[in-house]
């Protein structure tokens, strides 16, 4: 098997090693992407730091755009030399998720210890995410992969691999948001920012960015937020409220801390709904008062990866990109050499990047 170079976990919470890896060639349903950008996600991190477990040693990355150099049987509409997004929605597409139009929860599992990836030496390598993308080359399933534009840059298209259909489709997919309706986004990281502007693309009215950070409210307004407030307020539900003059059709809960679903739904309006975005670590828990749900109709609603169909949503979204009405550079805050990966990960720890991409020549 060829060897390609990867960042691999060996123990939680430990420095990832940049090693020699075997890359078996895509069999049928496969496609193999060299990737030229990889993007670093909080999920990555909460992998890395075993916050949701998993097998070990592990390949983990997700966030990836590159191009096909190699297409295994039975694949249809891809061809070597493509410009592609790869993302870790593998979908088998006759589950009844799949079936439903929902592949992002498709319910046929993957096992990543028995994928494309082995260790140097022949060993165990676990392929993270139906991905493994901090590497040089990826093998995933087509359902995994879109074509994207020829002149598209790589490292702005990796960010549609996640983050952005993350973010974009928490609004337009799972909260169905209305022309005019009102709009709280509680995280304006790296996902916030990404609801912040699919609810400008979708017409919200006001759109209320919610952050522990002054500067990211300032950072939430290029993007289409109308008005901020410091989470760091001991109510800040009231200032939200006040910035609307009403409670939010919708709130977006963008990070992965479970007191924050404690309060999200105090900023409803009656009917509105709390979308949960973030992913707290497995074990962690909420609480919230019950019965306000029923009584005016409110609802709490979990939505994956956006609930995108990505051959139908990245197209549009790159469009937008191209169009000038979208924007993906600017969430761009490092470019970082494979080797620097682990630099990579401590500055998006440090929480004030907005996506660390590793680019290779
Ligand atoms: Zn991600
Ligand atoms: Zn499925």
């Amino acid at each position: 098997m060829p060897a390609i170079k990867a960042a691999v976990c060996h123990a939680f919470g430990e420095p990832l090693k940049v090693e020699n890896v075997d890359l078996r060639a895509p069999i049928a349903g496969e496609v193999e992407v060299t990737v030229k950008a990889v993007a670093i996600c909080h999920s990555d991190i909460s992998y890395a730091d075993g916050a949701w477990g998993g097998s070990l040693p592990a390949v983990y990355g997700h966030e990836a755009a590159g191009h096909v150099t190699a297409v295994g049987d039975g694949v249809a509409g891809l061809s070597i030399g493509d410009n592609v997004v790869v993302t870790l929605i593998r979908a088998c597409g006759g589950c009844p998720s799949c079936a439903s139009g929902a592949p992002t929860i498709c319910q046929t599992p993957y096992d990543g210890d028995h994928g494309p990836l082995k260790t140097a030496d022949g060993g165990k390598l676990h392929q993270a995410m139906a991905s493994g993308a901090f590497a040089e080359k990826v093998v995933v399933h087509h359902s995994q992969v879109v074509q994207l534009p020829a002149d598209i840059p790589m490292e702005s298209a990796s960010l549609l691999a996640c983050g952005v259909i993350t973010g974009v489709g928490a609004v337009v997919n799972a909260a169905n948001l209305r022309a005019g309706q009102d709009v709280v986004v509680i995280g304006a990281g790296g996902v916030g920012l990404n609801a912040i502007q699919g609810a400008r693309i979708a017409g919200a009215r006001r759109i209320v960015a919610v952050d522990m950070s002054a500067g990211k409210l300032e950072v939430a307004k290029e993007f289409g937020a109308t008005d901020g407030v410091l989470a760091s307020d001991p109510e800040p539900w009231k200032a939200a409220k006040a910035a609307m003059g009403r409670g939010a059709d919708a709130v977006f809960v963008t990070v992965g801390v479970a007191p924050v679903y404690d309060t999200a739904p105090r900023y409803l309006a009656y009917g509105g709904k709390v979308v949960m975005v973030g992913m707290p670590a497995t074990g962690a828990e909420s609480k919230y008062e019950a019965a306000n749900f029923a009584a005016v109709g409110q609802s709490m609603v979990g939505s994956k990866m956006g609930d995108v169909v990505i051959k139908r949503d990245i197209p549009w979204m790159a469009d937008l990109y191209g169009q000038g009405r979208l924007k993906l550079d600017e969430l761009i805050s490092g470019r970082w050499k494979l080797d620097q990966i682990n630099e990579a990960i401590a500055d998006t720890k440090g929480g004030s990047a907005r996506r660390n991409v590793i680019v290779f020549d």
